[in-house]
């Protein structure tokens, strides 16, 4: 826990560790590493943040795990001044930083790598570009060859498709 109003003048440099960081869902970081830097700047306060880990989660398709090395690194400026956060940018020297809204005295170095961490993981990962994806009736990881569905009852997107179609007619006529 830090309090920012007891930083130094040149600011504080706070390195951490964790074996495991737990993301939103299923998702986390093994053997993360992170470093925050914190400099006060009148009022606010510039924080940047640097931190490497292997990501784990899975294939947004077909759901297998996947482990994907992970770097993240963020500058921003938290402010207690909701105007200036509204106003969403602030330029410090020579960097136009995004403004963070940030009213709470004490930081926790953790939280604010875990958030990078959190925002920068993979959104839609694929286990390969071309992952089939699963089959929505009985689940079979089309990667690993074809199910026995019926393959009508299978295509939800040729069934959207034409319901689009229809309803682009409609409108012209
Ligand atoms: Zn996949
Ligand atoms: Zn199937």
């Amino acid at each position: 826990m830090i309090d920012r109003h007891k930083l130094p003048q040149e600011g504080l440099r706070l390195t951490g560790a964790l074996n495991e960081l737990a993301l939103e869902g299923e998702d986390r970081v093994l053997d993360a590493a992170f470093e925050v830097f914190l400099l006060p700047s009148g009022a606010d306060l510039y924080i940047d943040v640097k931190g490497k880990g292997m990501w784990q989660g899975a294939c947004s398709r077909c759901l297998t795990p996947l482990d994907r090395p992970l770097a993240v690194t963020a500058q921003y400026l938290a402010s207690s001044d909701p105007d200036l956060a509204r106003r969403g940018e602030h330029t410090l020297g020579t960097q136009d930083l995004d403004v963070v809204f940030m009213p709470e005295v004490e930081l926790d170095e953790a939280d604010l790598a875990r958030e990078q961490f959190e925002l920068q993981s993979p959104r839609h990962p694929l286990c390969q570009d071309d992952c089939r994806g699963l089959c929505p009736i009985c689940g079979k990881n089309w990667n690993k060859g074809p199910c026995a569905c019926p393959s009508e009852a299978v295509k939800p997107e040729s069934a959207l498709a034409r319901a689009l179609k229809g309803v682009r007619l409609d409108l012209e006529s």
